[in-house]
């Protein structure tokens, strides 16, 4: 096994691990990242981005991250693509085993490693995941182009792939289970004013159902009455929230009951192990945007730097 050392490795290609690498590069910090399953991070899965600050015009997640990570480069950061299998932070150097076996030897670790789509559970969705039941439109909407299908949630993020899904399907339904949406005020306008969404309130879904073909039809459940509908459609799109993607750093740093890693001091980077900082979704469960994740990576970087500068 190869064993390397390293200053300061960052786990996560984000929006937080690549602006932490940006300052810990400009600290002359030689940081690693190590880029994980989906380099890039989330926002490689969306399209526009209108909220990020500097740009006047509507530019694209992918290309975002992109130019992110063009910039981190250019800067001094090193960017591999592997994944991070076990850590170990008992000693004063931590150690990190990646996928490919190699081993970091590490002074000091920043954990970037973001969040993932959450799914509903059911049998049904697991079953057609893939044949007709997707958490993300911008990668697999392309497919239901004049067709009709469902997205699940009152977020955010289900009401912009519902927004996205009407410009390519026949029809959308927007299932929620209230009968308030908990997304933007803006974004509701533009939902409530496309004429190819419904929305059916107050129900959950009990049942996706499918044949060899995939998914043709969501058996819907009535919140406040023993309502069952059921929708013929062509897709399923689940966009309930998310869970941080922490497996790896379980039983080695403070977590809380969802997954998400505790700052040791709010408003800080550092963690209840000394040399390990944690930045961006993997951390934040209220806030959850590239912008305040990129923040959050800047401040990982000079709290590891000032760190290292006390060592
Ligand atoms: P949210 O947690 O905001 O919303 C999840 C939605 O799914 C809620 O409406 C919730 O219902 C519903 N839900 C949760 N679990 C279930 C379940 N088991 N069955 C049925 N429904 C369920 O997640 P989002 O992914 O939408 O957004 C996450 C964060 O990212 C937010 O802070 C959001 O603002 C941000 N975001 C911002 C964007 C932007 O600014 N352009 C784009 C996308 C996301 P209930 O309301 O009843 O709790």
């Amino acid at each position: 096994m190869k064993v390397q050392k390293e200053k300061v490795v960052i786990i996560g290609s984000g929006a937080a691990g690549l602006t932490a690498a940006i300052y810990a590069a400009r600290a002359n910090l030689n940081p690693l990242v190590i880029e994980g399953i989906q380099p890039g991070g989330q926002l490689t899965i969306t399209t526009d981005v209108e909220n990020y600050p500097g740009y006047a015009d509507v530019v694209q997640g992918p290309w975002m991250m992109e130019q992110m990570k063009l910039q981190a480069i250019k800067v001094g950061a090193r960017i591999i693509s592997d994944i991070v299998t076990k850590v170990n932070f008992n000693n004063d150097i931590k150690n990190i085993i990646l996928d490919s076996k190699k081993i970091f030897e590490c002074e000091t670790v920043i954990i970037t490693t973001g969040a993932q789509a959450k799914w509903l559970g059911l049998e049904s969705e697991n079953q057609f995941n893939g044949k007709g039941v997707s958490a993300c439109a911008t990668c697999d909407g392309f497919f239901y182009r004049n067709k009709e299908v469902a997205v699940i949630g009152g977020g955010n993020t289900a009401v912009e792939e519902a927004l996205y899904l009407s410009n390519i399907c026949s029809k959308v339904t927007l299932v929620h289970r209230r009968d308030k949406l908990r997304s933007e005020k803006i974004l509701q306008k533009r939902l409530f004013a496309k004429e190819n969404i419904e929305i059916v309130w107050d129900s959950v879904v009990s049942q996706i159902k499918g044949d060899e073909n995939g998914v043709n039809a969501l058996e819907l459940l009535s919140t406040n009455s023993d309502d069952k509908k059921l929708i013929k459609l062509d897709g399923v799109f689940i966009a309930i929230g998310h869970v941080p993607s922490t497996e790896p750093f379980k039983n080695s740093i403070d977590m809380d009951d969802e997954g998400y890693i505790i700052a040791k001091n709010p408003g800080t980077s550092f963690t209840n192990v000394d040399g390990v900082f944690a930045a961006g979704d993997c951390v934040d469960k209220i806030y959850r945007q590239a912008v305040t994740a990129a923040g959050m990576g800047c401040m990982a970087a000079l709290d590891a730097e000032k760190w290292l500068q006390n060592k």
